[in-house]
């Protein structure tokens, strides 16, 4: 037993874990520990019964002998699959155990016993959509390879933060129930205020320029930012986290070097990630292998289906559509970026950007791509995500797109002053996947208010933030990057649901 500070009574006592199941390697055998966590799974041959118990950073064997323990035994061999244990033993070599040793207990502790059946399986190699998993979330987080999608994520903010504050950004926050729509969009939820009608903010832009006028010079906020866009598609949610920033005396490409450093940081922060990577990749394995039996299954159906579709065409009925088959996962290998290119403006080689960096390309030339493509797109339309799939042959990995046209840019987006149709502001992609916006912002105010009344915007509702803009407004730039978007790029997950907790969208506010 590990002694603490004086008895402790209720449900504990004086118990408390040593060690977690993945920390206990070579140097701890023959040493006696405490390990704390969930029964994973029991056999029970009779005479012994090995029991796995997992916590978050693994799992290992625990040994029952029934002839030497036989309380011991009789104490863990019922308990179901789930319920929460804590084993006090010594750490014994032994080759046949899955990681080449096992616990034999000492002492144990039952804690809370789970209910059968589980609704989600935990242990068990079962085929779950995403729905169902997403029900039983609680569960779902405990599959290891689950937990470290948000270990990774935990990582990289852990990085950028650092990296930020190293650059002299200074952490904030701003209200999230706020009187004003940011861009005016009607992409808003709405709050009942005691006698007023408010909304959840859609993002902390107007306060982060106002921060600005007051002199902050650089800072940060990384929090909730919600959306209510009827978007029901695998890249967005209603509500996520976004990760700000916004700097004085500065244009837009020193906004664009503070994104590709912070992203380069969290690139490699969780490049450093192994375990994680490796519980990730033990999981697609499982996954790789279940979704050949569904495959197979979706087989059987579709010949089924096929075959009734040769009737009804005979009969000039409506044919019945195929199914479709689910996607493997690729192995996940994250590499952190080696080159950069900082210096865009005077020595930029575009070979050279493609190869190595994050290359800055133009507006312009996305259009330029799609149209070759054959994309009905052209200068002055937003992107599509068919014009950007075109892109992202070129361009699959990280790289900026400049030189919007400013029409379909908000109001507080900064003009070239010599073509006032094309704007400072820019995103930085992954492929055909958007990650961030950002730009240099109008700071005088008299564009500003003749932007708003362009963009059919009352001047009136948005005095508070026009008010720092008449008493000395710095020129600044900054950004938002979608936190989400860069942990499906950095995790290759294919739906934004799979790297967030409790993912908010059309269908779904619960769990
Ligand atoms: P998109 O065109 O992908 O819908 P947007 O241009 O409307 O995005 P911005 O207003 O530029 O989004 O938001 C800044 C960043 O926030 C985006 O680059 C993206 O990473 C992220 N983001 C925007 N909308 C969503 C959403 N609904 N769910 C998750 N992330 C989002
Ligand atoms: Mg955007």
């Amino acid at each position: 037993m590990i002694e603490n500070k004086g008895e402790r009574d209720g449900m504990l006592g004086n118990w408390r874990r040593t060690h977690f199941c993945g920390d206990i390697w070579k140097y701890s055998y023959g040493r006696t520990v405490v390990v704390a966590g969930w029964v994973h799974d029991i056999r029970n041959l009779g005479g012994v019964a090995f029991l796995q118990i997992r916590d978050r950073t693994g799992s290992l064997q625990i040994t029952l002998e029934k002839s030497t323990i036989p309380e011991i035994f009789d104490a863990l061999v019922g308990l179901s699959r789930e319920s929460v244990i804590m084993v006090e033993g010594t750490v014994t070599e032994n080759p046949q155990a899955p990681r080449g040793f096992e616990i034999i207990p000492g002492k144990v502790k039952v804690l809370a016993e789970s209910a059968v059946p589980l609704p989600l399986g935990v242990a068990d190699k079962v085929f779950a959509e995403l729905d169902t998993r997403l029900d039983n979330r609680f569960l779902d987080l405990r599959k290891r390879e689950i937990y470290s999608i948000f270990k990774i994520k935990h990582e990289i903010l852990d990085g950028m933060i650092r990296g930020l504050h190293g650059l002299g950004f200074v952490q904030v926050q701003t209200p999230k129930i706020v009187a004003t729509a940011t861009e005016g969009g009607t992409e808003l939820f709405g709050v009942d205020y005691f006698d007023n009608k408010c909304y959840l903010n859609q993002s902390p832009q107007l306060y982060k320029q106002m921060l600005m006028g007051a002199g902050f010079d650089r800072i940060f906020e990384i929090g909730p930012v919600f959306r209510a866009e009827e978007h029901d598609t695998v890249r967005h949610l209603n509500e996520f986290i976004s990760i700000d920033i916004e700097m004085s005396f500065a244009d837009e490409w020193d906004a664009i070097d503070v994104l590709e450093k912070v992203v380069r940081i969290a690139v490699e922060r969780a490049s450093e990630c192994r375990n994680e990577i490796e519980s990730i990749n033990d999981g697609r394995k499982t996954l790789n292998k279940l979704i050949n039996k569904v495959n197979m299954n979706i087989g059987v159906q579709n010949k089924r289906i096929k075959k009734d579709n040769q009737r009804l065409k005979a009969a000039g009925e409506e044919l019945k559509p195929l199914l479709k088959p689910k996607e493997k996962y690729d192995a996940l290998d994250i590499k952190p970026i080696k080159k950069t290119v900082l210096s865009y403006m005077d020595n930029y080689n575009e070979e050279e950007a493609k190869k190595s960096g994050m290359p800055r390309v133009k507006y312009e030339e996305c259009i330029d791509i799609a149209q070759r493509k054959r994309v009905a797109v052209e200068f002055g339309d937003d992107l599509s995500m068919e014009a950007m799939k075109t892109i992202e042959e070129v361009y699959p990995s990280y790289y900026f797109i400049t030189h919007w046209p400013t029409e379909i840019k908000p109001f507080y987006v900064q003009p070239y002053e010599n073509t006032p149709e094309v704007c400072r502001s820019f995103d930085l992609n992954f492929g055909s996947k958007e990650i961030t916006s950002g730009a240099q912002r109008v700071h005088d105010i008299s564009l500003l208010e003749s932007n708003l009344v362009e963009k059919n915007l009352d001047p009136k509702n948005f005095d508070f933030y026009l008010a720092p803009f008449r008493f000395g407004m710095p020129p600044h730039s900054g950004w938002g990057l979608g936190l989400e978007r860069l942990m499906m790029v950095l995790t290759g997950m294919r739906n934004v649901r799979e790297v967030v907790l409790f993912p908010r969208d059309r269908y779904r506010v619960i769990p």
